[in-house]
């Protein structure tokens, strides 16, 4: 029996064996361009760099318990009172927040497919069945089938605007009509991870007010070029910011990740430029793919989706790889293609012209 005790070792909750893996993409050849996980390929704002090495200086003290000097920066810039935000590390961290008050065994949480493949992570670790709703032909949200997803059981409603992978973007006239059609007991989760690369979205926080069943998510790995610092906010009704809250792992936003974020925020202008680069060069890419007959949909994010069509998501990915981009495929369904450089961007278009890649 003594033998058998030492055999034995901890087994994990059958949940973990349910969870599906984040993938990332494999490091083949050479990769000169990072392409796959549309991060900002310029560096941080220099404001930010500043204030996060001043903090690092002080990393024997721990930070404040719930990110407060973020929050009072955000209440400022946003013109909301601070108990209407809430921040974390990474836009991540909350929703894994918002899922752990608002979401359990035997609820629903329903969003569009193909979308962030975070979703049916943080929603099976949850404990909570996802309910995966197709997106359209043109790779967009499709909010009367969504409607017709709610049930009963549903809880929470994921809306990543844009859409991760395929960038499409719902106008803030479709979320609107969207959120006056969901029963009012159903909490809905607007991701805006790349809402600051969109021109056609409109404010969202206007609609806070008017539903207090929403909540936005935003984050500082994106535009703000910090996705190694984690740093990320969530905006809501006081009472759904408390739940929220509540469920925070206690010291969670680091020192040095919050110093980044106040300085990143207050840096307009770093903003504005990284924006309108972004915006260029995706223009850019967009034009050449189109020119190549490519179907690309119209992207609000640092991103392009380039569906299957033809020619297998593996094989891009391959060619690209060759070209040394590393982009993200999707087996079945498409290749994601973070915006970089114009270097990067004539890369992935020598990839495509590539006999193996192009279209038979
Ligand atoms: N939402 C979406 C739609 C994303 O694409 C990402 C990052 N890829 C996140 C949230 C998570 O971002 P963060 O770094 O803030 O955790």
């Amino acid at each position: 029996e003594q033998s058998g005790a030492r055999e034995a070792t901890p087994r994990p909750r059958n949940l973990v064996n349910l969870l599906p893996n984040y993938s990332r993409s494999p490091a083949a050849g050479k990769v000169r361009w990072v392409a796959s996980s549309n991060e900002s390929w310029m560096s941080p704002s220099p404001a930010a760099v500043a204030a996060m090495a001043a903090s690092v200086q002080r990393s024997n003290r721990y930070p404040s318990l719930a990110g407060d000097r973020l929050v009072a920066a955000l209440s400022d810039t946003l013109g909301l009172p601070g108990t209407q935000v809430a921040v974390g590390a990474g836009s991540l961290a909350l929703l894994g927040q918002v899922l752990a008050a608002f979401a359990g065994p035997g609820d629903e949480v329903l969003y569009a497919w193909r979308s962030y493949e975070a979703y049916p992570i943080l929603v099976t670790l949850a404990g909570a069945r996802g309910v995966q709703v197709p997106l359209d032909a043109a790779h967009r949200h499709d909010p009367e089938a969504m409607l017709r997803a709610i049930t009963e059981r549903t809880a929470v409603v994921l809306l990543c605007n844009p859409n991760n992978p395929t960038g499409t973007v719902l106008g803030i006239n479709e979320v609107e009509s969207f959120l006056a059609r969901v029963p009012g007991r159903v909490l809905v989760v607007l991701d805006e991870a790349y809402i600051e690369f969109s021109e056609s979205s409109g404010d969202t926080l206007m609609l806070l007010p008017k539903y207090p069943n929403l909540v936005i998510l935003r984050t500082f790995s994106k535009a703000h070029a910090l996705a190694g610092a984690r740093a990320g906010y969530l905006l809501g009704g006081e009472d759904i910011v408390r739940a929220i809250r509540k469920v925070a792992p206690p010291f969670g936003l680091s020192a040095v990740a919050e110093a980044g974020a106040v300085a990143a925020l207050a840096d307009t202008d770093y903003l504005l430029g990284t924006v309108a680069a972004v915006a260029g060069e995706r223009e850019f890419l967009h034009r050449k793919l189109e020119a190549r007959g490519i179907g690309v949909p119209c992207s609000g994010g640092n991103f392009l989706w380039i569906p299957e069509d033809g020619r297998l998501a593996t094989v891009i990915e391959r060619a690209c790889a060759a070209h040394g981009v590393s982009v993200r495929a999707f087996d079945g369904a498409g290749v994601r293609v973070t915006i970089g450089p114009r270097l990067a961007s004539l890369a992935i278009l020598a990839a495509l012209d590539e006999p193996a890649a192009a279209r038979p």
